[in-house]
């Protein structure tokens, strides 16, 4: 299979892995960069990502039009991912989603920082974009390029962005690296949240965070964990 074809395929199976792991419901969506264009992005049209299936997978440009539409419509938030891709050459999958557990540290001073192994995946800093500081009352979506830009502005070379009262940004050299960061910072936050109700939090350190970081990612890692989510979510 071409490189192509191959994240097609995985594109609808993150889908599935990101609504079986409850990181997406009705809405949340995940992409990857076109492997040959980088100037081009596959997403899903709109739909629930629990039901995707490759048919629903359309193309776009990275101002967010789409090459292949048809009759299909189109997830109104699309800038969140050409926003990215336009600024950070090196991210090939880009995953928004509204997990409830992550919700509670984009709305509180509460810093979202990797409390165990597995969640050094999402990076030692997490940074909060607030919408309004920019933008003034919204509708909280990310509908403009403006917002897509401002948004990945703050994610700066991180992995992960919180979004006030609205959910995160997860990026990834890969779809897998992507869906993994989503899952882990989903259970992070909850098992950081159960122990700061238990007294002072020990967090990863800075170099734990690299190296557990860099081991996660191997595909020895990686591919287990795949394997296992894809197995779990019925594909
Ligand atoms: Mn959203």
């Amino acid at each position: 299979m071409t490189d192509l074809s191959t994240n097609l395929l995985d594109l609808v199976i993150a889908n599935r892995i990101l609504a079986h792991e409850d990181v997406v419901d009705a809405f949340g969506h995940v992409s990857f960069r076109h492997p040959d264009n980088p100037d081009r992005y596959w997403l899903s049209c709109s739909r629930a990502p629990e039901l995707v299936v490759a048919e629903d997978l359309m193309e776009y440009n990275l101002d967010g039009e789409p090459i292949n539409q048809g009759d299909r419509t189109m997830y109104a938030e699309r800038p969140i991912h050409g926003g990215v891709y336009q600024a950070r050459p090196d991210v090939q999958a880009v995953i928004h989603n509204h997990s409830m557990t992550v919700i509670p540290y984009g709305v509180t001073n509460t810093p979202l920082r990797p409390i165990f192994h597995l969640a050094a995946v999402i990076g030692e800093q997490v940074p909060v974009w607030d919408i309004r500081d920019t933008f003034g009352d919204t509708n909280m979506l990310v509908t403009t390029m403006d917002q897509g830009r401002d948004l990945a502005k703050a994610l700066a070379d991180g992995r992960v962005a919180l979004m006030r009262g609205h959910g995160c940004l997860v990026v990834g050299s890969s779809i897998k690296t992507a869906v993994m960061a989503s899952i882990y910072l989903q259970v992070n936050a909850k098992l950081l949240s159960e122990s700061l109700g238990m007294g002072e939090v020990t967090y990863l350190s800075p170099g734990e965070v690299e190296l557990m970081g860099q081991t996660q990612v191997r595909p020895l890692s990686g591919d287990r964990a795949w394997e296992y989510w894809a197995r779990r979510a019925g594909c």
